[in-house]
């Protein structure tokens, strides 16, 4: 949605739950549930989230207008992950190869190399975005050991459902309980595999759900949030039957293992396109409820289908159909194929700021192919002690630059000469903490840029 910050308020949240909660068939995605758990504990929450979105937005909105988005956009993370299989019974411990096939769309999801990308209508084509995260398979366990990425655990439990309303324990995240305790949760993202359904032919099956660091800094509050991001319970649950691509438990519509994208996107930050209105059972709003996201159109409701004309909010200038190919609504494996731009924004914002244990910055300047004028490029800033500077100097010609380092006040420091188009590295462990400059200059001396360095934070 565009950005147009919560009018939804935490009363009239509540008084929907109470009037609604009993009567509607329950979404397929467990997010609002989680949402309400978080809202009894800290009623000011969604106000924490966008400002989140907020802070996102206003940081991308600064990195668009200046050098430095070209290095933001050439890192991509990587996330150690494992799976957690919880089962009773020989069908609910799925195969190593599903289990594969699911890592591998995630991977695809988020890199978008997903084939169906083909299928996204051309009015939000040029929207669909690279998320720059990968996932890989932790490779050791929290005690050191070497391990596949997948624990297989078996338990008394034949299910972790506990009504047809839809509720579900957590005890899946519990070693005594029938589950398996998080791996540290700061390090890893842990998935859950289980058995989410209340019974044959009954209502209340949940597909997935996951949160975003509700406890992480910044997001205000008094600390006692349901899934911080050091809390156990903070990860990734799936219902063993739509895990992987083409997981022959699956339904029809749940073959391409777009659910444990979705609950990705919930797990670092994202919100349901349709902003989860006023009415989180039934998702419906009256057009004003924002997902804090401001290049996915309005939507009054989720979308569990792709009708390719369908618009549920009018957005008078610039108005665009409900955009079901978005993991973050409800079509999912039927249409599902893209975070937007300012989604994948946000996520690796949330990675930065609020689960900054999980990921390994890589860099990667050679996907930068940009070589039309000379320019500095510099990797990480601000920096921390001991931490070595990447400069990659960028030039249609291959010629040699000058780095002149100066401090906050102009005072000049030192002067390198360094190649274009390679990476090298500034030995920068002998400054004291503090702001620099460092001034790209011709051979013949004339100025090219200068770029702001922070050294400790
Ligand atoms: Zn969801």
């Amino acid at each position: 949605m565009k950005k147009l910050f919560s009018i939804l308020t935490p009363l009239c949240f509540f008084m929907s739950f109470a009037l609604n909660s009993q009567v509607q068939p329950m979404p397929i995605c467990g997010y609002d549930h989680e949402l309400k758990k978080i809202l009894e504990k800290n009623p000011n929450f969604l106000d924490f989230q966008n400002s989140i979105f907020e802070n996102a937005y206003q940081k991308q909105m600064l990195l668009n207008n200046s050098k430095r988005s070209i290095v933001a956009d050439t890192e991509y993370y990587e996330i150690p992950l494992v799976f957690h299989v919880i089962y009773k019974t020989s069908t609910q411990n799925l195969s190593s190869a599903i289990i594969m096939s699911q890592f591998n769309a995630l991977n695809e999801d988020f890199r978008k190399r997903n084939a169906d990308t083909t299928g996204i209508r051309s009015i939000f084509k040029s929207l669909a975005a690279d998320v720059k995260i990968q996932f890989k398979l932790a490779a050791t366990d929290p005690n050191g050991n070497a391990t596949s990425g997948i624990t297989r655990t078996l338990s008394a439990k034949n299910t972790f459902a506990i009504s047809n309303t839809g509720a579900y324990s957590e005890d899946m995240k519990s070693t005594a309980n029938g589950g398996m305790d998080a791996w540290n949760p700061v390090k890893y993202l842990n998935i859950w595999i289980c058995n989410l359904d209340f019974g044959p032919g009954k209502l209340g099956i949940v597909y997935g759900f996951a949160v975003p660091p509700t406890g992480a800094p910044n997001w205000g509050g008094n600390g006692n949030f349901l899934k911080d991001v050091d809390d156990p319970l903070s990860g990734v649950v799936l219902h063993y039957e739509i895990v992987g691509v083409n997981n022959p438990l699956s339904p029809a519509a749940y073959k391409k293992g777009n659910t444990a994208t979705h609950e990705i996107g919930h797990y670092l930050g994202l919100r349901h396109i349709w902003g989860d209105g006023t009415n989180p059972f039934t998702g419906q709003n009256n057009c004003l409820q924002s997902d804090g996201i401001f290049d996915t159109p309005f939507a009054r409701e989720s979308n569990t289908t792709c009708p390719s004309n369908r618009n549920t909010c009018n957005e008078g200038v610039d108005d665009k159909p409900d955009m079901t190919e978005n993991y973050m609504d409800y079509a999912l494996d039927v249409c599902g194929a893209m975070f937007t731009k300012q989604q994948a924004f946000t996520m690796r914002y949330v990675l930065q700021n609020f689960r900054t244990g999980l990921p390994n910055r890589k860099i990667n300047y050679d996907t930068f192919p940009d070589y039309s004028t000379n320019q500095l490029l510099i990797y990480p800033n601000p920096l921390k002690e001991n931490e070595k500077l990447n400069i990659r100097i960028n030039s249609p010609t291959s010629g040699t630059f000058t780095i002149k380092l100066i401090d906050a006040v102009g005072q000049f420091i030192e002067e390198k000469k360094y190649k274009a188009n390679q990476l090298s590295v500034m030995d920068t462990n002998w400054l004291a903490n503090g702001l620099y400059f460092l001034i790209l200059t011709e051979e013949n001396g004339t100025v090219i840029q200068k770029q702001k360095l922070i050294v400790g934070y």
